[in-house]
C-alpha cells in the first residue's frame, strides 16, 4: 500500500525489528529444526508472560547486573500503579511459573520456549533492543548428567542446522561459600591495583566484583591475567562435577576450553557455567550461553530445587547462517491458480479449498482493484510465484468442469507437459501435483 504523504510517519523503535517474508522463513524453519530436536530430547514447551513484576528480575537476577542495573524496560502500570518490566530474559519467568504452578511436585522437568526478549541496549549487529531467545531447562535435576545433557542438545542443534565454526568455553562457578572466598581473594587484588579500574569496576568492587571478570573493558580485561581465579578455590565435590561434565563431554567427542574467567551475566548461577562463541559474526560472538543456577527456584520462593540450562540468541544463530551462506529450505508453492473471469471464483475456490484440505500449497491470482489481469500477465505472476505448476480455470474449462494443469518447472517430473483434469475428482490427480510429504492432510 501506498503511504499517505500527509500523515505523520510511524516507524519501528530503533533496535526492534520487523521480521518480513522471505527471511520470515528463516525463522520458521529454524523453529521447527528447534521443535523436532526438543522433543526427540524430551524437552516440552512452556509459554510464559513478556510482562512481569520487576520484583521478579531484581530478585532472580541480581540488583548489580548489566541487565537489572540499565537495560530493563520498566514502567509504572498506568492504571494501578504496578511496577512492571518487559522480560529481559525468560529464566527468572520459568521459575516463577514452575513454583507458582508446583511443576516439581511429581520430579524434574524439562522445559524449552521461543520468543522475544527486551534489554534497552545500544543496537549494533547482533546486539537489539527486542531480541530473541530460544532457552532450555532442566530443573529439579541436581547431576552433571543434566549439564551435559543440555550441552549435547545445544551442540546437536548447530549440527541440525549446519553451522561450523562454534566452540564452546566451560568454567565452574563452585558454590557460594567458594564464591565467597574467592571473592575476598579478589577485592584484595582489585584494591593493589586499584589505580587501574575504571568507574564501572570501582563501584562493583564491594557490590559485585565477580562481575568485574564480565567487564568489556580493555586495560581491566589485561588487569583480569594475573587476578585469583575461581577454579582454584573449589571444594572436592564441585570439582567432582566439573570433571563429570567434561568426562561426559569427552566420551561424546565435543571440543571444549577451559576458560577461568567466564562468570556469566547473572547472580544465579554455581557450578558449570558455558558459552557457546564464535569468531564469525564479530564483537557480538555469543551465541548460547547458560549453565546450573541450583539456588534460584528457593529464592523465588519454592522448594528447594537444582536446575541448568541455557539460552541462545535467534538473530545471531540466523546471522551465522547467512554469514556461512546456509540455505534454508522455504516452502514452495505446488500451484498457482489463473482465473478467466470474475464469475468463475465460487468454483475456483471451491476447488482451491479441496486442494488445501489434500495438503497442497496453492496461491490463487488476485487483482489489484483493476479487474482481472489477461491470462499472460497472469502466467507471469504464477512464474515469478515460484510455484511449480499453474492451474487454469478459463471460462472453456469451467464450462467443461475441469481445469488445465501447466508443469512451469524443468525440475518437474512432467516438464513441460499440460492436461486437463475433472473438478469433480480432485482427490484422483492433486497428489501429483506435491513435491513435499503430505503431512497436512488428514
Ligand atoms: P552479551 O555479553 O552479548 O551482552 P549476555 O551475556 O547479556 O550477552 P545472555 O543474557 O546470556 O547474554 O543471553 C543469551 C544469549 O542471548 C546471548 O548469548 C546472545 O546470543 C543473545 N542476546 C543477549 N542480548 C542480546 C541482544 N541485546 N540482542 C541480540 N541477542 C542478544
Ligand atoms: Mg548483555
Amino acid at each position: 500500500m501506498a503511504e499517505n504523504s500527509n500523515a505523520p510517519k510511524l516507524t519501528a523503535l530503533k533496535g526492534m525489528n520487523d521480521i518480513l517474508p522471505p527471511a520470515s522463513a528463516r525463522w520458521e524453519w529454524l523453529e521447527a529444526q528447534v521443535r523436532d530436536l526438543m522433543a526427540r530430547y524430551a524437552y516440552r514447551n512452556i509459554r510464559t508472560p513478556l510482562v512481569e513484576s520487576t520484583a521478579l528480575f531484581v530478585r532472580g537476577l541480581g540488583e548489580v547486573t548489566d541487565i537489572v542495573e540499565k537495560e530493563m524496560y520498566s514502567f509504572a502500570d498506568s492504571l494501578n500503579g504496578e511496577h512492571l518490566t518487559l522480560r529481559p530474559e525468560n529464566t527468572a519467568g520459568v521459575v516463577r511459573a514452575v513454583v507458582e504452578h508446583s511443576l516439581l511436585y511429581e520430579g524434574g522437568k524439562r522445559l524449552y520456549y521461543m520468543g522475544p526478549m527486551f534489554r534497552h541496549e545500544r543496537p549494533q549487529r547482533g546486539r537489539y533492543r527486542q531480541f530473541h531467545q530460544i532457552g532450555a531447562e532442566a530443573l529439579g535435576f541436581a547431576g552433571p548428567e543434566l549439564d551435559a545433557e543440555l550441552i549435547l542438545l545445544a551442540q546437536a542443534l548447530w549440527q541440525a542446522l549446519g553451522l561450523q565454526g562454534i566452540r564452546l568455553e566451560l568454567n565452574s562457578l563452585g558454590q557460594p561459600p567458594e564464591r565467597l572466598a574467592h571473592r575476598a581473594a579478589l577485592i584484595a587484588y582489585f584494591q593493589q591495583h586499584a589505580a587501574q579500574l575504571d568507574e564501572e569496576a570501582k563501584r562493583r568492587l564491594h557490590s559485585n566484583p565477580l562481575r568485574i571478570l564480565d567487564s568489556k573493558n580493555p586495560a581491566i580485561q589485561a588487569l583480569l591475567e594475573a587476578a585469583p581465579q575461581l577454579i582454584d578455590f573449589l571444594g572436592t565435590a564441585s570439582l567432582a562435577h566439573f570433571e563429570s561434565v567434561q568426562t561426559i563431554l569427552q566420551t561424546n567427542g565435543v571440543a571444549y576450553r577451559i576458560n577461568p574467567r567466564l562468570v556469566r551475566g547473572m547472580d544465579y548461577y554455581n557450578l558449570t557455567v558455558f558459552e557457546f562463541i564464535t569468531d564469525h559474526l564479530g564483537a557480538q560472538g555469543t551465541v548460547c550461553g547458560g549453565g546450573r543456577y541450583d539456588t534460584l527456584i528457593e529464592q523465588m520462593g519454592g522448594k528447594p530445587a537444582p536446575a541448568v540450562g541455557w539460552a541462545l540468541g535467534v538473530e545471531r544463530v540466523l546471522e551465522l547462517l547467512q554469514v556461512q551462506a546456509l540455505e534454508v529450505t522455504a516452502p514452495v508453492l505446488d500451484a498457482y491458480a489463473i482465473v478467466g473471469e470474475v464469475s468463475a471464483w465460487p468454483q475456483v475456490l471451491l476447488a482451491l479449498q479441496t486442494l488445501r484440505g489434500l495438503g497442497l500449497r496453492v496461491q490463487m491470482h488476485s487483482a489489484g482493484g483493476e479487474g482481472l489481469a489477461s491470462i499472460k500477465a497472469q502466467f507471469k505472476k504464477a512464474d515469478a510465484s515460484g510455484a511449480r505448476y499453474a492451474l487454469v480455470f478459463g471460462a472453456d474449462e469451467l464450462r467443461a468442469g475441469c481445469v488445465t494443469v501447466k508443469s512451469l518447472r524443468a525440475a518437474n517430473r512432467d516438464a513441460g507437459v499440460q492436461t486437463t483434469q475433472p473438478l469433480d475428482n480432485i482427490a484422483a490427480w492433486a497428489q501429483t501435483l506435491q513435491s513435499h510429504p503430505d503431512t497436512s492432510a488428514r
